[in-house]
């Protein structure tokens, strides 16, 4: 009797899913995303590759020159991040000096080659 009354219930109710990714889901604020690194503010520290859990960071050499508190300095290294390897700790944006990499509030991409990069 209750199995009747369910399905009655359920075929008179709206979906509880969604039609993904045609629609969306709001995303909490805080939502460890897809990683971003923004190149300008990075100064080369090399502590996001040190912290990171999954060993999925590596600096790589890159002389470049950024201005950093007004003064111009040439960095000798920058990061590169295996993105399908990331476990989204939030740790290398969290230690980072100079907020030059992110966890964007966006859902991430699907995939499986772990050799690709966030540059
Ligand atoms: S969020 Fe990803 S890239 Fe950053 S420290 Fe964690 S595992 Fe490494
Ligand atoms: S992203 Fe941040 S922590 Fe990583 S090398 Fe650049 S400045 Fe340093």
């Amino acid at each position: 009797m209750s199995v009747l009354r369910e399905m009655l219930e359920n075929l008179f109710s709206r979906p509880f899913t969604i039609l993904y990714p045609k629609e969306k889901v709001p995303i909490p604020v805080g939502f460890r995303g897809k990683i971003a690194i923004v190149d300008e503010k990075c100064i080369g520290c090399s502590r996001c590759a040190r912290v990171c859990p999954a060993e999925c960071i590596t600096m790589i050499p890159d002389e470049t020159e950024i201005e950093v508190k007004g003064k111009k300095i040439v960095r000798k290294k920058r990061p590169v991040v295996k993105f399908f390897r990331c476990i989204r700790c939030g740790l290398c944006e969290q230690y980072c000096p100079s907020e030059a990499i992110i966890m964007k509030c966006q859902l991430s991409e699907s995939g499986t080659d772990k050799e690709v990069l966030v540059q």
